[in-house]
């Protein structure tokens, strides 16, 4: 092993050693040192999400963060080359941003559940039926939906987003339960109206079956019917049966989980506040229900807490990023993402307006 490798492997082990076993370490300390070398023959910058798996995050990327940091740094990079370990649509949005710039995406086919749920086709057809209403996409959605929307929010910032438009009504995009804990948060009443693939109402984040939504008076957000298939999974049961074992454990949730589940927790924020929350908590065991290499990640910043994992779900599509095709979109310059000019143009007005609310 060279003795760069060999020092990385050794750093990696402090931290990592009670997750990753040895041999993995050694083996992937070897590409990260292959990597390292064509960041710098490149001048290259690599972004990673937090749901990366943890010796990836851990050894090579220059900044870490949620989507809508991976996104300020994507804006302000003077590098040539953006290699972005996240899924398509945060590729595409650092390319938004970085029209000059190569962006480079390991996996071609990390998508997303939530970006998949919807098309521009899709938010044209809602304009039309609410015309005047105010489109709020989040992040994640691809950048022809982005075109279409007045402007972007991520989790950690969705209601800010919302009442930053001052609009009785808005078009909130594309993530259902997403939008329900913003109308669970605001007080206010949702619909999910009919030219959604899965027509139901629901009212300051309960549900109710589609009756006829035009007769509703006091509709504030108008939702769509996507859905994170990680946070999904995540149940009211788990927690309970979680306590019952642990009483004294904090839970926390992602906002993308159902509203009856955030509701059952102490704590929902972005990744990043959480990852904030488990750092400045004294509570004994934390419980955190998000993408499960998230919480290894915590616990190997924060060796001193208690992480119980309750890591039944891997997103399928952050998954496909690995060391080897990080390295691998380096050498040989894949997946070169690319955006529409007089699509980016449009999508760049949505996000640079989220990008200025913070
Ligand atoms: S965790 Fe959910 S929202 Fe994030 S990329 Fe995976 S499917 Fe999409």
């Amino acid at each position: 092993m060279n003795p760069e490798a060999q020092a990385l492997y050794e750093d990696m082990k402090i931290h990592l050693g009670k997750f990753v076993p040895d041999f993995e370490l050694y083996y992937k300390a070897e590409i990260a040192v292959e990597i390292n070398a064509l960041k710098k023959e490149r001048n290259a910058v690599i972004l990673g999400h937090n749901y990366m798996e943890p010796v990836l995050f851990y050894s090579i990327p220059d900044f870490k963060g949620d989507s809508l940091d991976l996104s300020r740094k994507a804006a302000t990079t003077d590098k040539d080359v953006i290699v972005f370990c996240g899924v398509k649509f945060m590729a595409e949005t650092a390319k938004i941003l970085n029209p000059s710039k190569t962006v480079l995406l390991p996996a071609e086919k990390a998508g997303c559940s939530l970006a998949e749920s919807i098309t521009a086709e899709d938010v044209r057809a809602l304009k039309r039926k609410y015309p005047g209403v105010p489109v709020v996409t989040y992040v994640n959605t691809y950048a022809d939906v982005k075109a279409e929307s007045d402007i972007c929010c991520t989790s950690g910032n969705a209601i800010a987003v919302v009442e930053s438009l001052k609009s009785d009504t808005v078009i909130f995009l594309p993530d259902k339960y997403l939008a329900g804990n913003v109308a669970r948060e605001t007080g206010k009443h949702i619909i999910f109206p009919s030219i959604s693939p899965s027509p139901i109402i629901a009212s300051s984040g309960g549900e109710m079956r589609k009756g006829d939504e035009e007769n509703l008076l006091d509709v504030q957000l108008i939702g769509w019917n996507g859905r994170c298939e990680v946070h999904e999974k995540f149940t009211v049961e788990d927690i309970r049966a979680v306590r019952k074992q642990f009483p004294d454990v904090a839970v926390l949730t992602h906002p993308e989980c159902p509203p009856e589940v955030v509701a059952e927790a102490d704590y929902s924020g972005s990744t990043n506040a959480m990852i904030k929350f488990v750092q400045q908590s004294n509570a004994p065991h934390f419980l955190v229900l998000t993408e499960c290499s998230m919480g290894d990640n915590i616990a190997a910043a924060n060796p001193e807490k208690d992480l119980l994992r309750l890591c039944m779900v891997r997103c399928p599509h952050m998954n496909m990023i690995t060391m080897e095709n990080v390295r691998d979109s380096l050498l040989h310059n894949r997946q070169v993402i690319e955006v529409p000019e007089e699509i980016r143009v449009r999508a760049f007005q949505a996000v640079d307006r989220m990008i200025k609310i913070g």
